[in-house]
């Protein structure tokens, strides 16, 4: 937009990276469904659109779109969550590099980083919400350290501030994996991240109904970077998935709002069942992230972890539900639930997994925008029928 007029953020939401139609006046972006562009001349472009790999404007708003929300001067979409951390691994690392971790990212993180063994980077995973046990896992040939924050299941906090301290100190990038929290929650950038990436697959996507992921750097040099993987390898996400995930992140406050009063109010009721030996919130002023998270978001987010205790009682609870759905995924407007343990968990060794405090009891709330009466008084029942 020419004259922005203002930075914040539910009218970046709406308006960031999109401009009317120049050729028709079209208020919304086009899908602009090609692979390629004509040229005026042997190597004249228009603008640079010389194949859809490299350039498509669909893609380009969505890009400035989320750049605008997240706080950083560039943005580089992905086909996929995946897609989008390895053009990470790839910018910023080669054979011989160490990279640390945070012991409990997403399952496809971690497989992702074991894979990229055969090709001589080493990783260790730690428990990022302790700066002391990040220190001490740097090495000298560190360059990169990843980490989420809260993560899931288990909604631990990592302090992004002093980890990108730590990182910087040992002349290390540091990437946040910002999917749970979304920028409305939480701004990596502007506690010292060199880069976000997000799976836009959930809750920026927020509608179930695509795959998606984005970087967003902090510097001009790592987002020129970027983009040169994102072109070389063209894991891109196709102009009609560009063109939906615009459309959504016009909703994004006002859905993130509605996540945020849905999941305080169902911890609320939580709390007062006898049921649950545990539940873990970054918004229970018990819990430990509690601090943290007052400091470093805006808001508690919508997902909500329950310990059951046993494999058997959680899976009985799952099975009385009617509203929340069984499957795996978040950040929807629709409830989900699943047992991280025997779905988006199992890949990971049991060991591991009783060491984070992962147990089979463990059950996974997705909390949508229903409404809160309805979303309790299904919780409710399935308690009841354990
Ligand atoms: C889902 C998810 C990913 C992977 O994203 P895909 O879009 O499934 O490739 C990465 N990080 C987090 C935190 C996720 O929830």
């Amino acid at each position: 937009m020419q004259t922005r007029p203002s930075d914040r953020f539910a009218t970046l939401a709406i308006h960031a990276g999109q401009e009317p139609d120049a050729a028709s006046g079209a208020i919304m972006t086009p899908i602009f469904q090609t692979s390629t562009y004509v040229q005026d001349g042997v190597a004249v472009t228009r603008g640079g659109h010389e194949y859809a790999r490299v350039l498509n404007p669909t893609r380009t708003a969505l890009e400035g779109n989320l750049a605008a929300l997240e706080g950083g001067p560039v943005a580089s979409a992905f086909a996929s969550g995946l897609a989008a951390i390895e053009a990470i691994l790839k910018t910023c690392l080669s054979a011989g590099d160490h990279l640390v971790c945070g012991d409990n990212v997403y399952g496809g993180t971690e497989r992702l980083l074991r894979f990229y063994e055969r090709f001589g980077i080493v990783f260790d995973s730690v428990n990022t919400s302790d700066p002391e046990a990040l220190e001490d896992a740097m090495r000298p040939e560190t360059r990169l350290v990843m980490l989420e924050t809260p993560t899931n299941p288990l909604m631990r906090l990592s302090d992004i501030a002093a980890c990108a301290e730590i990182a910087h100190r040992g002349n290390a990038v540091l990437a946040v994996d910002n999917t749970f929290a979304t920028p409305f929650l939480q701004r990596p950038l502007s506690l010292g991240a060199d880069l976000v990436v997000h799976s836009t697959t959930k809750y920026i996507g927020g509608h179930s109904d695509l795959l998606g992921g984005v970087v967003v750097s902090a510097s001009m040099k790592l987002g020129e970077s970027i983009a040169r993987q994102q072109m070389v390898t063209g894991a891109v996400p196709g102009p009609m998935d560009c063109y939906l995930l615009l459309r959504s992140t016009k909703t994004l406050p006002v859905r993130m709002k509605a996540h945020c009063e849905n999941a305080a109010r169902i911890v609320e009721f939580l709390g007062g069942r006898k049921e649950p030996e545990r539940v873990l919130y970054p918004g229970l002023p018990d819990s430990e992230g509690y601090e943290l998270a007052c400091r470093q978001m805006t808001g508690f987010g919508g997902m909500v972890s329950v310990d059951m205790v046993s494999r058997e009682r959680a899976e009985s609870f799952v099975a009385g539900m009617r509203l929340f759905t069984l499957a795996e995924s978040l950040g929807g407007v629709e409830s989900l639930v699943c047992v991280p343990a025997r779905m988006t968990h199992a890949s990971v060794p049991p060991e591991r997994r009783a060491a984070m405090g992962l147990t089979d009891g463990l059950v996974r709330l997705s909390v949508g925008i229903e409404d809160a009466e309805d979303l309790i008084a299904d919780l409710g029942e399935a308690l009841d029928g354990i």
